[in-house]
């Protein structure tokens, strides 16, 4: 019979955040997969659990992907870990579960932390709906691009960043999201010095600009205001002014409207120039 694959979350920093399950499925299976074998087995040898421990990361993953399934077609069941938190997210292994699935290997999610879940929900924007954009690319372009798709998303945003690309990133935000969206920047999640920082985006970048930043972080960032979507109860003036306050010039406002109402822009410009 075939082996399974354990997906086993891990602390982020607070190793009393392992679960009893996670512990259990660790001790028990032939094989660990690990990202960093040696960062690994320092967790092993905290909860006294020997078991062989092979890498499996970044740049090995799809070769190494293949034989790990076959090793669980032989029987084996293997646990995959990461660094920090939940496989799979933002790290190696969503290859891992895509050739088990392929190959008819049952996946066991074992879950635990998550440091984009820790950080959203202490970070006080709303958590009905939010959507994970893990890390910006390091090529200027990509991360433009994948910026600006997202500019007018109104769901509270997750990204993950290294503290050395932190204020070019932010600096990319204020650009796509103007300086006074709402930015919570986590840090050391789960540690003693665990820390929110609740500020906008501007008053992010100065800080930052003072003090350089130290540690891995988790940005969340508030999503767009919602766009009426139903002009009829503003009035034609109320309406250029809502997008000249977005940041319109008040050409580029006046057109805008003519476009949300199906009306010329002569029209537009003659009725707010009359009222002004
Ligand atoms: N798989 C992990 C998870 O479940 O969150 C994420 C791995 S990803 C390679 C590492 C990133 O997660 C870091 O760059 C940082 O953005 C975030 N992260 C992980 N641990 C963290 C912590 N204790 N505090 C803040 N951010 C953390």
């Amino acid at each position: 019979m075939a082996g399974k694959l354990y997906l086993c979350a891990t602390p982020i920093g607070n190793l009393s955040d392992i679960t009893l399950r996670c512990l259990e499925v660790l001790e028990s299976v032939d094989l660990i997969a690990a990202e960093d074998t040696r960062h690994t087995l320092k967790l092993l040898n905290h909860f006294e659990i020997t078991k062989p421990l092979t890498s499996y990361y970044e740049h090995n993953r799809k070769e190494k992907g293949y034989m790990l399934a076959d090793e669980m077609l032989e029987g084996k069941n293997i646990a995959l870990v990461s660094d920090a938190g939940t496989p799979a997210i933002s790290d190696p292994g969503e290859d891992l579960v895509a050739i088990c699935i392929e190959k008819g290997i049952d996946v066991v999610p074992v879950p635990g932390c998550v440091a984009a879940i820790n950080a959203l929900i202490g970070s006080g924007m709303p958590t009905g709906r939010f959507c994970f954009e893990g890390f910006l690319s390091v090529n200027k372009q990509s991360r433009r691009e994948h910026l600006e798709a997202i500019a007018d998303e109104t769901r509270t945003m997750i990204f993950y960043e290294a503290p050395h690309k932190l204020l070019a990133t932010l600096k990319d935000f204020e650009k796509v999201f103007g300086g006074d969206r709402k930015i919570s920047l986590c840090r050391e999640l789960t540690k003693i010095h665990e820390e929110y920082v609740r500020l906008t985006v501007s008053e992010a970048i100065a800080k930052y600009e003072e003090t350089p930043p130290k540690g891995e972080f988790v940005l969340v960032v508030s999503g767009a205001e919602e766009k009426i979507e139903d002009f009829s109860s503003l009035s034609i003036s109320d309406h250029v002014e809502m997008y000249i306050k977005e940041g319109l010039s008040e050409k580029d406002a006046m057109k805008a409207v003519a476009k949300d109402r199906g009306i010329k822009k002569s029209d537009i410009y003659a009725e707010y120039k009359l009222l002004r």
